[in-house]
């Protein structure tokens, strides 16, 4: 039986629709508004569709978004002193600083440098630590967007054998953690990890956020399995070699034929992603003014 496709689309927007709510009770009922500042450095033009796409789903939601543009060549100082002034301004509720960063500037540094209520990608490591050790924190939406998918499909997901393929900061170690505090037995996998492929058919949830082109294929999955499939990777067209397209980590056609449920590239994990973003910055604004939190939009 084919699986069930996991339309991350719809549920972004569902989410979003949430949060606008949300938003629109924080102004009507305590006058607040949540704003998300955004600084971009440089000209790279995936983090330039990022942004923007960012700015306008975060003011459709209702909110106030920010934006800071600055030169490639930016001096680290200048950034730093911008992040200071925007921890220091009552208005902004999320800071988001877009990665990557020139390489001239140290980009944990920078992470280090928002206050942690403002931190709504999660990775400064005082975020971190938090969601290691179970405790309140703004985790990565990335991650909290496959949580939320996931607790959609299953409930509950206590017990379950959950595999991720990937310890990168920002995907695979928060989305084990989360797993684990789902009470998932959890399996990290990575580049060294011997008989991957095993590995992988253990998993009663399988999430592959490794950066490369369609490597994990249909015989890799448990049959039933949910496949969370996080990989965003730009190939030629087959058809037409002056086409791109996108494709997963996993192969779509052989992995859905086995799974149970999979996530689709595009208009899976991607389009959560951004929701979650507009979820942290309103729960921390929420929190920066002791204002209930919305249920169901953070672990
Ligand atoms: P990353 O920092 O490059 O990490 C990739 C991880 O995959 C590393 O831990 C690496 O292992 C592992 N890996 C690489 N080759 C492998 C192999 N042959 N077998 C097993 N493991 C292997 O990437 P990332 O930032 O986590 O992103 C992963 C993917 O998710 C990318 O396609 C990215 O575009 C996508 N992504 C999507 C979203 C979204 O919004 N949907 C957000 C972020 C990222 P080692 O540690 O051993 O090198």
């Amino acid at each position: 039986m084919a699986a069930q496709i996991i339309d991350g689309k719809a549920f972004a927007a569902k989410v979003r629709g949430q949060v606008a709510d949300h938003v629109a009770a924080l102004k009507s009922g305590h006058g607040i508004v949540p704003g998300l500042a955004v600084v971009l450095v440089g000209e790279d033009p995936a983090s330039q569709v990022y942004v923007r796409n960012k700015g306008l789903q975060t003011v459709e939601a209702g909110m106030a978004s920010f934006e800071h543009k600055l030169d490639a060549g930016t001096p680290e100082a200048d950034i730093l002193a911008l992040v200071a002034k925007l921890n220091a301004d009552p208005a902004v509720h999320g800071i988001l600083v877009q990665l990557p960063l020139p390489a001239h500037v140290d980009a944990a540094k920078v992470i280090n440098t928002i206050d942690p209520a403002k931190d709504v990608d999660g990775f400064h490591i005082s975020n971190v630590g938090l969601l290691g050790t179970g405790q309140k924190a703004l985790v990565p939406c990335t991650p909290l967007g496959s949580l939320m998918m996931l607790r959609d499909h299953h409930g509950s997901l206590a017990g379950l054998e959950a595999v991720v393929v990937g310890r990168s900061n920002i995907v695979g170690k928060p989305m084990a953690q989360l797993l684990l505090g789902d009470s998932c037995t959890v399996t990290i996998a990575h580049s060294r990890t011997a008989d991957l492929a095993a590995v992988c058919r253990r998993a009663d949830i399988l999430v592959a956020a490794v950066g490369r082109p369609e490597m994990i294929r249909g015989d890799w999955v448990k049959p039933g399995a949910t496949v969370i499939d996080v990989g965003i990777n730009r190939v030629p067209h087959p058809g037409d070699p002056a086409k791109t397209r996108l494709v997963g980590d996993c192969h779509y056609e052989s992995c859905a034929a086995v799974a149970g449920a999979i996530t689709p590239v595009p208009g899976g994990v991607g389009p959560m992603t951004i929701a979650c973003l507009l979820a942290n910055t309103l729960t921390a604004c929420c929190r920066a003014h002791g204002v209930a939190e919305p249920q169901g939009l953070t672990a």
